[in-house]
């Protein structure tokens, strides 16, 4: 896979495809969008919200969760309000999340199976990382992406003139519904 990808990239490149999607690194629509790393919202996501190569600062995770508010999502976001511009962010979970139900008990038999020993998950345990919480999912898209807004709107860091909103979209059609 690795091959095939720097083969295309050449052409890519050689061929000047990039052309059209020169910009620069400001959001042109100042924009954040915080959403799931799924794959069926790589093109459709943009696609479903008019969104082009330069529009948004795009942030994407399993679920589209802020696991710690002082995390890498915080971070980026933060950097995107105060060094890039942005004054809008959008939450945006889907439908069929694959981290929906997701179990962290099964996840962790997984590892064992493919070589981690319970020695390190102890160590893991015994370093104080509540591992189960950490890579479980959540029960509900709608109350997952309101109690990111929730932690969005009330975090220390974040403006008050930051504008912060909530969604999920359809992973089929890309319609967008607003959670409460
Ligand atoms: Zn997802």
């Amino acid at each position: 896979m690795i091959e095939e990808i720097r083969e295309f990239n050449k052409s890519f490149v050689k061929d000047e495809k990039y052309q059209s999607y020169i910009t620069s690194k400001y959001p042109d629509k100042k924009l954040a969008i915080l959403t799931c790393m799924d794959t069926r919202l790589t093109e459709l996501l943009p696609a479903a919200l008019g969104l082009k190569n330069g529009d948004v600062k795009l942030i994407k995770n399993a679920g589209g969760v802020i696991s710690n508010p002082f995390g890498s999502v915080v971070r980026s976001l933060l950097i995107a309000v105060y060094e890039l511009g942005v004054e809008t962010i959008l939450v945006i979970g889907h439908t069929d999340c694959g981290v929906q139900h997701m179990d962290s008990r099964a996840m962790i038999e997984s590892m064992k199976q493919r070589g981690v020993s319970q020695e390190a998950i102890d160590m893991i345990h015994y370093c104080g990382i509540d591992f189960e919480k950490w890579l479980s999912g959540f029960d509900d898209v709608n109350t997952s992406v309101q109690e990111t807004v929730e932690l969005l709107k009330h975090h220390p860091l974040i403006p008050e003139d930051v504008q912060i909103g909530g969604f999920v979209m359809d992973s089929t059609t890309g319609e967008l519904l607003e959670v409460e």
